[in-house]
């Protein structure tokens, strides 16, 4: 079959509860829109909060099943739900770039993360072990890692299945049920990798979607008392809010917010390779990467050098729309459009020096979708506006520096701690700076290579928590000490 966007998306999508399509209890709907023509993709269900009561109760029956099966039995499960994302690559793959606005090869590279993550957790799901700690007394002492029961997950748009196999996989890894609330930009692929792992023997009841809005269903799901943890990917202000929310109700929580990283290059950098990396970041996912590495912080001799490689890489790059498979697709929505236009307009402003880019692209094909320029500011300095809020669109922001310490300082110098590259020859340099930079993760002479296995999350206020490898474990399961007197 020809996949095409008539013969995918499905006429309306209601909410997936106990692996059945259910209607949304206050009998609304709101419309999804295509960002790479601007047209409307779908119907998805308003989720209020008698569709979460719903959905979390059933889970809650779920956790009952899932937690019972033999942890081994659980991983080969998890196995299967990779093995069928794979099998369903090409289809998810479209969806995802129709939804998105993400070229195909972006949503495919996609899929192969999420089946990872399912790969990865299910390896994981019989080792989740305690220890036996050397008490005095005469006692065996010993820990125990148990499951929480309902998670609840509530997801952003930039990359909707990858970041809810991110919690989801590791969640039912540790024998937790799971309530998936999609953003309301992105739901079709949460949907669909929930309808697989049903179809991979996840008992229906374990992994629930409510589609809807941040202020009702995602309010809701924080508060219903039966969900025991929460996993929150989104921005600060929303974190901040998510955070309050699970105050009240003493849940933990985990927050994987926004960043503003730097990409720290050195003069005696290979200079080709930095900006060829530093491209790629800057507009991969037409900038929509919380961990983007967007403050280009040069040392001065090598400055104009390092600008000048970054646009002539940055203007070839291709954009149209998503399922034409160019290098860029558009970004997420008309309101990110304006956003960073906005930002654009205030980066000129402040005085920063736009050499590439700077506004949408002229052509009359890519004016229906919500398309961006590449865009390049050089002569920033890290006060300004657009090197300190995060702006989620493909803009590089060039600022000199003069000597190491100012560069750690400048890197620094952010309320956020998401990422940050070092670029260098010197091995001993880029291990000391490392150190110094408040990020939770650091890469040297690369940037952010995709790898399910090691932990990510934020210093300051890009979160609270780690994300994938094993540490992830620890957020979805809670720890028990049993003590038995043996004299
Ligand atoms: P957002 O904070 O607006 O929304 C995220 C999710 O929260 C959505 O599902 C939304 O519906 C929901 N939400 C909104 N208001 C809510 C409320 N009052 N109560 C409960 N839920 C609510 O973020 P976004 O615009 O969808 O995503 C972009 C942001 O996500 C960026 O800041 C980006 O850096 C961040 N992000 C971080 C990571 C990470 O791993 N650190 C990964 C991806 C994206």
């Amino acid at each position: 079959m020809k996949i095409t966007d008539g013969n995918l998306v499905r006429e309306r999508y209601e909410h997936l509860i106990g692996g059945e399509w259910v209607k949304p209890a206050g009998g609304k709907y709101f419309d999804g829109t295509n960002p790479s023509t601007g047209e409307k993709l779908g119907t998805f269900a308003r989720g209020d909060a008698s569709d979460v009561d719903r959905a979390v109760k059933c889970a809650e029956a779920g956790f009952r099943k899932w937690n019972a099966l033999e942890a081994y039995k659980r991983g080969q499960i998890l196995c299967r739900v990779a093995q069928l994302i794979r099998e369903h690559k090409d289809r998810l793959s479209y969806l995802e770039s129709l939804d998105t606005g993400k070229p195909l090869s972006v949503s495919a590279n996609d899929m192969e993360v999420a089946a990872r993550y399912f790969e990865y957790y299910a390896g994981a799901a019989d080792k989740i072990l305690g220890e036996v700690i050397p008490a005095p007394g005469g006692y065996l002492t010993y820990t125990l890692r148990e499951p929480y029961g309902v998670t609840g997950h509530i997801v952003p748009w930039n990359v909707p299945i990858t970041q809810a196999a991110r919690g989801v996989a590791p969640a039912l890894a540790a024998g937790n049920s799971a309530v998936v609330k999609p953003a309301e930009q992105t739901c079709i692929t949460t949907l669909e990798l929930a309808l697989l792992c049903v179809e991979a023997g996840v008992p229906p009841e374990a992994f629930n979607v409510v589609t809807g809005f941040g202020e009702d269903a995602g309010q809701a799901l924080l508060h219903h008392p039966l969900v025991r943890r929460i996993s929150f990917t989104g921005s600060v202000e929303v974190g901040r809010l998510v955070m309050k929310g699970a105050a009240e109700r003493i849940v933990p929580v985990s927050l994987e917010l926004g960043g503003k990283s730097p990409f720290i290059v050195f003069e005696d950098a290979d200079l080709e390779a930095a900006a060829a990396q530093a491209a790629r970041t800057v507009v991969k996912n037409t900038g929509q990467i919380c961990s983007a590495g967007t403050r280009h912080v040069v040392q001065r001799p090598v400055a104009a050098k390092f600008s000048a490689l970054l646009v002539e890489r940055m203007k070839k790059v291709s954009i149209g729309p998503a399922v034409e498979n160019p290098e860029i697709g558009p970004l997420i929505s008309e309101e990110q459009l304006a956003r960073v236009l906005n930002y654009m307009e205030i980066g000129k402003r402040e005085g920063a020096r736009c050499i590439l880019g700077g506004g949408r692209p002229g052509s009359e094909k890519l004016r229906k979708g919500f398309f961006i320029e590449p865009t390049v500011f050089v002569d920033v300095r890290n006060d300004m506006t657009i090197a300190r809020e995060e702006i989620f669109g493909p803009v590089a922001a060039v600022i000199p520096f003069d000597t190491e310490e100012e560069a750690v300082a400048i890197a620094n110098d952010t309320d956020y701690g998401l990422a940050a590259g070092v670029w260098t020859r010197d091995v001993a340099r880029a291990h000391r700076v490392a150190a110094q930079v408040q990020a939770g993760q650091v890469a040297i002479n690369c940037y952010q290579p995709v790898q399910v296995e090691a932990p990510f999350g934020g210093y300051k206020q890009s979160g609270i928590g780690r994300e994938k490898g094993l540490e992830a474990l620890h957020h979805y399961t809670q720890l028990k000490t049993v003590m038995l007197p043996t004299r």
